[in-house]
């Protein structure tokens, strides 16, 4: 079987990453955009979103690219969600900026769950320098780093090949040892890259390219895709079937766009 897996993997590393088919969100979702222009009864409107919900995934990029910088929000519902992009911006008119604060100070409530993938200081210091939010030291922030999470699951879940000499060392841990194609990350404190994490996991590309703000608006619904499977903490069979299903799906997506072409 470790074999098998090997070689399946190894199949994989030798095509790159973005050779892969695309990223397909787990879970519907609608979108909307907040910049200068909008509208502050607009942003009202995602109050009532926002306010029985408990679950959400922020997404703040790290490089700054002016002219397509937007943070990813999504509201995570039961059958689907809402995915907030606002624009980072200084510019923004007072009562619009005043209407933002409080959509994040309803997110960042204590009593609701917020998912991201690496650091939340830098998140907040983030938000902190776009007026958007404001730490209060008395009402933490209850969060959970997916990508800390994702490592341990990861590990455990796609153990070492039985031929892997890091498996001599009885545990589960990234090592220099290691020879398995399948467990990229070789040295301990190595973290994965959300993209990586989809890749090696579901077999599909997500762009995180955010000068290309088109394909990398699906970063946050990966992080929440990711957050479901360490919730249910799903086993190596449960995300081939996953696999198998999105392959599936794909297959009927190019059967039906070629009936439309031939008819
Ligand atoms: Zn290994």
């Amino acid at each position: 079987m470790d074999f098998l897996l090997n070689k399946w993997f190894l199949k994989k590393k030798q095509r790159k990453i973005n050779d892969l088919p695309k990223y397909m969100p787990l879970q519907p979702y609608r979108s909307i955009h907040i910049d200068e222009l909008a509208v502050p009864s607009s942003i009202v409107e995602l109050f009532r979103t926002a306010a029985p919900t408990t679950k959400f995934t922020l997404f703040v990029p790290i490089d700054y690219l002016e002219e397509n910088d937007y943070i990813q929000l999504e509201m995570i519902q039961h059958s689907f969600s809402l995915m907030v992009f606002i624009r980072r911006s200084n510019a923004y008119p007072p009562d619009v900026l005043e209407h933002i604060q409080q959509l994040f100070n309803l997110v960042m409530d204590s009593s609701n769950c917020i998912h991201i993938w690496g650091n939340m200081n830098n998140i907040i210091s983030t938000l902190e320098n776009l007026e958007f939010f404001f730490h209060d030291m008395f009402h933490p922030v209850h969060y959970i780093n997916i990508q800390k999470q994702f490592k341990q699951w990861y590990n455990s879940t796609f153990i070492h090949g039985y031929y892997c000499e890091q498996n001599l060392k009885f545990n589960t841990i990234d090592g220099p040892l290691c020879s398995c194609s399948y467990r990229p990350l070789k040295t301990l404190n190595e973290e994965w890259t959300i993209d990586q994490a989809i890749a090696y996991t579901f077999t599909e590309y997500l762009n995180i390219d955010i000068a290309d703000n088109i394909s990398s608006n699906q970063i946050c619904s990966a992080i929440s895709t990711l957050s479901i499977v360490l919730d249910q903490q799903w086993t190596r069979e449960q995300v081939q079937s996953y696999i198998q299903a999105h392959m599936n799906l794909r297959q009927v997506n190019i059967f039906y766009s070629l009936l439309i072409v031939y008819l």
